[in-house]
């Protein structure tokens, strides 16, 4: 099938010839010509698919007709990189078609946000939290919204959303056309489509084009030696960007230190830090400035960079779920990319889980010149050290005088 197939309008096809997109990928294959006769849509399909031209062009080809100067699309995300993506992705494909979009998202400054709505916008793409705050001030009127998608359903769900959606949908009008997409179809989100949807039309592109393009590998390590573990894998690999998955605030914080100490430009993306560091982190790492991110699992969702040839799991995920999210970040579209994961016999279980999702027995790596019998790093002890950071300051201000 090609694009032309497809009924859109011509500067929608020469826009997505201007993206350089030459064949749909099976979910818009599937997808699109539903959700352009105007059915509800349930999207099962991780980033990486091209779930997000589904709904994009479904949206831009509705709007082409019409009034013009307020929301008529609303398209709901768990997190601002996502939105931000959405946005540059609705700019790309709307080229030419003179119709507007906002992202409108928390942890900046809503002044620069409540001026692009009054200049009239036909799309508004959103958080949760600051679209409920500017609903209630009311800058925003969703009174008058044909199309509403939920984007990384999901995601939302795990980050507490859920009762928040149910708010948003409270000020629209009955009738409208609704396309949720969800990388995952836990029970919860199953009930909420039930309850909002209207005869929604499934479509499941699950697992089948990520594994087609991500190659999978695990690495057996005991946990004392995952960082130098990590760094061989580095040392050895011909990476292009490399996103590291780690479990907690603090281990990204640490092994980031580590990373950058081995010599790698690194940078990280967790929860305290603030939305400058993240967005500086973010574009740093989009640019190519840092090769390698380090990430906790929230921080990381919904990631759309194109240049990630590899995502190491430093820590296995909790769940097969947390897995397919996070290897979603690589071998976007049709692109190759490699998924490796350090595992410690204690995560027996989980690696189980994962190959029973994948659908195959993952193969496990060995590296000839590393030793796994190594001590653990010894912790580094001041006390009495002649040369510590303490010391040697103590000596330099002597020899100033100071
Ligand atoms: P998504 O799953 O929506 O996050 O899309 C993943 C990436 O695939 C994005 O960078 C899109 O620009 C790209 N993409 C979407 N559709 C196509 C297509 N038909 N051909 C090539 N790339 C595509």
């Amino acid at each position: 099938m090609d694009f032309q197939q497809i009924q859109l309008d011509q500067r929608l096809h020469e826009a997505i010839n201007r993206a350089g997109f030459e064949t749909p990928t099976p979910i818009q294959e599937k997808a699109l010509p539903v959700a352009l006769g105007g059915s509800d849509i349930i999207g099962i399909a991780q980033t990486g698919t091209g779930k997000t031209a589904v709904f994009v062009l479904a949206t831009l080809q509705k709007l082409l007709q019409g009034p013009r100067n307020h929301v008529r699309a609303l398209i709901v995300t768990p997190t601002r990189e996502l939105a931000q993506q959405i946005h540059s992705d609705i700019k790309m494909l709307s080229h030419g078609t003179k119709l507007h979009a906002a992202a409108i998202y928390g942890g900046v400054n809503a002044t620069q946000q409540i001026k692009t709505l009054q200049r009239g916008v036909e799309i508004l793409i959103a958080c949760p939290g600051r679209l409920l705050d500017l609903i209630n001030q009311g800058y925003i009127s969703l009174h008058e919204v044909e199309i509403l998608v939920l984007d990384e359903a999901d995601r939302m769900l795990d980050m507490g959303f859920m009762p928040d959606i149910k708010r948003i949908i409270k000020h629209m009008p009955q009738k409208h056309q609704t396309m949720l997409f969800s990388a995952t179809f836990p029970k919860e989100i199953e009930k909420m489509a039930a309850q909002t949807l209207q005869s929604p039309k499934r479509i499941d592109v699950g697992f089948s084009n990520p594994t087609k393009t991500v190659e999978h590998a695990l690495y057996p390590v005991p946990a004392h030696l995952k960082t130098e573990m990590l760094l061989e894998i580095l040392k050895n690999t011909e990476t292009d960007s490399v996103l590291v998955f780690s479990r907690t605030k603090r281990r990204t914080y640490r092994l980031e230190k580590k990373i950058r100490a081995a010599g790698y430009k690194v940078t990280s993306l967790h929860g305290d830090r603030s939305q400058n560091q993240r967005d500086a982190a973010m574009q740093g790492f989009r640019s190519g400035i840092y090769q390698v991110m380090i990430a906790t699992d929230v921080a990381a969702r919904g990631l759309d960079i194109d240049s990630i040839s590899h995502v190491i799991n430093y820590d296995i995920p909790d769940t097969a779920d947390a897995y397919v999210h996070r290897i979603g970040r690589t071998g976007r579209a049709e692109r190759e990319g490699q998924a490796f994961t350090l595992v410690t016999p204690d995560d027996d279980k989980m690696v189980r889980d994962i190959e029973k999702r994948v659908g195959y027995k993952i193969p496990t790596v060995r590296l000839e010149n590393f030793n796994y019998k190594a001590e653990a790093p010894q912790p580094i002890n001041y006390t009495n050290n002649i040369s510590s950071p303490k010391n040697r300051q103590r000596r330099s201000n002597k020899a100033r005088g100071w």
